[in-house]
Formats: structure tokens, C-alpha cells, sequence
């Protein structure tokens, strides 16, 4: 773009020799070299060489709102020139985090009516470890620190946030996890169910939290945390009977229960947050993302009411706390995007009208060659690209598929997100039937040429 004065090439270049980028093989990378995205409005961006792509993932599972809109510009504009930082430490805060705290809450769940703020997800999960530890510590059970994840759930990479995940090959860089962080089986069905229907199998996941309960003592055990869908382990609805025997296994043995509503809070399933959708009552939310659509970094932990008495009437100081909490203008970007989400009844056009007019047609992948199961929930989907259809059997060389599709998708002008060989989408929740249309034309045309390269 104009405020940078390269060609691509000088781009791609400066990229190779100082950009180290998020999950990446560099080697690779500099051998492939980056595509530059430069621009974007609506649901589309735009590469340095002037390509338009369809971003059928949000950016990141977080663009919410759609790209460039000016509400959002004016407000940080305006915040920058009012104040544009101010911490809220030493008796001190400043009207956009305060206003932030209040929307936030009123469109949470009844009973969550405190905010922190933090400026990631992965910052957020790691504030809820410290805080779920010191909250059993300040009931006078301080041996209840064990935080029970999941296998393939992606809460983040910081050192605790990524100990909470249940990411092998992140576990094994870098000397994780830390403490008194256990696992048990994920939501799976497609890959983990085996002759038990989807309602038999969400059980009996379900029920691997009682088991690991009982084997670590519930008297050591602090919480379960968990993603409503997992996201990042590739778009994982659970069975309708998963949450609510998680619920009553956390009511059973009252151990906390923690959403990480990082992907799917916000609007994603068509409710305010997935756990409106699923019908469960966290004591502790984790968010971030969809907050402020990711125009700014800006994430948070919202906690009950119950959780934050313990904490106030008798937690003292929490040690705890970034710089950037509350950072007014992420937070006068949160206002201004949250604000657009309601005022325009984004959410609720997903629940009503997208959600239910691309399920139909998502269905319908289901019927191609390459796809042994289409699912989706609200503006969250996946594909899962198998060997052999009737038996759910993978691919021999997981992931080569999907990246393959993946790589066939740029090249056609769609963004979709390969997670081994499950292909998932997440766009922003503006898009209108036309784009779904398009959306659906263009995963129909890439999975035909991916089976068609494959030969
Ligand atoms: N939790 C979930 C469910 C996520 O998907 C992510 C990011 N993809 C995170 C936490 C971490 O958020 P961040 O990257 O903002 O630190």
C-alpha cells in the first residue's frame, strides 16, 4: 500500500530476512515466500499485487464485524487525540475501560457481571490460572490447583495459556506444560467415536471428567476449562449431550467451570457466546478476538458473581496485572465494534437468517467425493477431507490433503484454514447471502480441483 514504499519483491525479501512470523516453518517460508495482504473491506482482502481474496476465516477467527468499518476508525481516532494510554493501577481509571466493563457485562450472561482485562486470549488463560488457583486458596483449599484441559484444545502460547492447550507438538518446545494442568479425551466424534452414535460418544467423553476427577482426588482438582467449539483443533462440535454432563459433573463435584469463549464468543454461533448456545452457565469466561473484531488487541476473563466475592471480600491485592489492561484505545475500539454487533442485530441475523441459509448448503458438500463430513454451527464450519467416506478413515499421510486444498484456495481467491486435513471456515458475521453463495461456489470449485490434482 501507499504508506510503503516496496514492491512486492522488496517486501518479500525484508520479510525473509527480519519477519519472524507466528507458527511457521521459516526455512520453508523463505523458499515460498509470504503473500502480502495489504487491504480489506467487508469480507474481502486484497494481496500487494492486487488480488482479491474472499476471508472465509475472519483473519483469524476474530473479524467479527467485517473489515473497514469507519465507526471503529472515528473511535480510536478520537481516543488517541482524548487519551491515549492510561493505566488503571494505583486508584486510577479512565471512562472507555469503565464503559467497556459495562457493555461487556450487560451483554454476558446474567450471572457474570465483572470484567479484566487483558490485551490477548493467551494473556486471558493465563490470568485464569492464577485467579481459579487463588481463588480455592482463598476458600481455604489451597490444594485444589489442578486445571483438567483437553487433548487438541488451543488456548494460546504463552507458557500457561499453551499448558492449558493440549497441543503435543507445542508441549514439546520449550519444557511445557507446567503443573497441575491434566487432560482428558476430546469431543471428536468424527475421528474418536467409533460405533457409538455422536449422543453416545459426547457422553462418554463427557464422562472421562469424572473419571480424571476421582483419579487425581477432587480435592486437588480446581476447575475444567474448555472451548464451546474447539477452534483451533479443528472446528470440534461436540454432541448435544457433551456440555451438559460436563455441567452437572462440575455441579456434582463444584469445581469451576471455565469457557474459553475466545473463537466463539461474540456472535460466532449465532448467540452472544457459545455458551448461550450450548446452554451451560461458566463461572469464568475467557475472551478476546471477536471483543474488538481484532482491529485492536484486546482480550479479557469475565467472572460470576459467586467467584467474585470470593475474590473481593477476601483476596486483598491479586498480583496481577499487564500494562496494556483496560488500554483505552482497545478498549474505545471494543465499545465501538460491540456497539455495531448489537445496534445492527449481527447476531442475531446469524442465528436467524446466514446460520440457518448456509447450514443448508454446507450440508450439501457433504455429498462430495472428498468430503466424509460437513459440519457447521452458527458462522463456524468445517469439512473433513477422508480416504473412504463410509468408513471415516483418514488419509494415510494426514495433513498433505488439506494443504494441498488450502494452497488451491489462495490461489482461487478464497481463504480457507487447513487443520490437517480438516478444511474450516469462520467468516465475518456480515456476510450476506450473496457472499455465502459465492462462499459456497468457490469450496465447491477448489475441493473439485484438489480431487482433481490429487490423480
Ligand atoms: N483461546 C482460543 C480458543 C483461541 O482460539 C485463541 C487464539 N486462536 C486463544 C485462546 C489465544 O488468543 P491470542 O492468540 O489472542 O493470544
Amino acid at each position: 500500500s501507499s504508506m510503503y514504499n516496496y514492491t512486492t519483491d522488496q517486501l518479500q525479501d525484508l520479510d525473509t530476512k527480519h519477519y519472524l512470523h507466528p507458527f511457521t516453518d521459516h526455512k520453508k517460508l523463505a523458499e515460498e515466500r509470504s503473500r502480502i495482504i495489504t487491504r480489506a473491506d467487508g469480507i474481502y482482502l486484497w494481496d500487494s499485487d492486487g488480488n482479491r481474496y474472499l476471508d472465509a476465516m475472519a483473519g483469524l477467527w476474530c473479524v467479527n464485524v467485517g473489515y473497514g468499518r469507519e465507526e471503529i476508525a472515528e473511535a480510536v481516532n478520537q481516543q488517541i487525540r482524548d487519551l491515549p494510554y492510561y493505566n488503571s493501577f494505583f486508584k486510577t481509571a479512565h471512562p472507555p475501560a469503565i464503559e467497556l466493563s459495562r457493555l461487556v457485562c450487560s451483554l454476558a450472561p446474567a450471572h457474570l457481571n465483572r470484567v479484566f482485562f487483558t490485551g490477548s486470549g493467551s494473556e486471558a488463560n493465563d490470568t485464569v490460572v492464577r485467579m481459579v488457583r487463588f481463588y480455592w486458596s482463598l476458600k481455604g483449599l489451597p490444594d485444589k490447583k489442578v486445571i483438567i484441559s483437553r487433548h487438541n484444545a488451543y488456548h494460546g502460547s504463552t507458557v500457561a495459556a499453551a499448558s492449558l492447550g493440549g497441543m503435543q507438538s507445542m508441549h514439546a518446545q520449550g519444557g511445557l506444560p507446567i503443573p497441575d494442568i491434566d487432560y482428558i479425551g476430546q469431543p471428536y466424534w468424527y475421528q474418536d467415536g467409533g460405533d457409538l452414535s455422536p449422543d453416545e460418544f459426547g457422553e462418554k467423553v463427557a464422562d472421562e471428567l469424572e473419571q480424571k476427577i476421582l483419579e487425581l482426588g477432587v480435592d486437588n482438582v480446581a476447575a475444567f476449562i474448555g472451548e464451546p467449539i474447539q477452534g483451533g483443533g479443528g472446528v470440534i462440535i461436540p454432541p448435544s449431550t457433551y456440555w451438559p454432563r460436563i455441567q452437572s459433573i462440575c455441579d456434582k463435584y463444584q469445581i469451576l467451570l471455565v469457557a474459553d469463549e475466545v473463537i466463539c464468543g461474540f456472535g460466532r454461533t449465532g448467540k452472544w457466546f457459545g455458551s448461550d448456545y450450548f446452554e451451560f452457565k461458566p463461572d469464568v469466561m475467557s475472551i478476546a478476538k471477536g471483543l474488538s473484531s481484532g482491529y485492536v488487541p484486546i482480550g479479557g476473563v469475565l467472572v460470576s458473581d459467586e467467584v467474585a466475592s470470593v475474590l473481593i471480600d477476601e483476596g486483598g491485592e491479586f498480583h496481577h496485572g499487564f500494562t496494556y489492561s483496560g488500554h483505552p484505545v482497545a478498549a474505545a475500539a471494543a465499545i465501538a465494534n460491540l456497539n455495531i454487533l448489537r445496534d445492527e442485530g449481527l447476531v442475531d441475523r446469524v442465528d436467524t437468517e446466514t446460520a440457518p441459509y448456509i447450514a443448508e448448503k454446507w450440508q450439501q458438500l457433504s455429498s462430495h467425493a472428498l468430503v466424509g463430513e460437513a459440519r457447521i454451527v452458527g458462522l463456524i464450519g468445517a469439512l473433513e477431507l477422508v480416504k473412504d467416506k463410509t468408513t471415516r478413515q483418514f488419509f494415510d499421510d494426514r495433513g498433505a490433503v488439506g494443504t494441498l486444498c488450502r494452497d488451491i484456495c489462495f490461489e482461487s481467491g478464497l481463504v480457507m484454514r487447513a487443520i490437517e486435513d480438516t478444511m474450516v471456515i469462520s467468516p465475518p458475521l456480515c456476510i450476506t447471502r450473496e457472499e455465502i453463495d459465492e462462499l459456497i461456489s468457490l469450496v465447491i470449485r477448489c475441493l473439485d480441483q484438489t480431487a482433481e490434482r490429487m490423480r
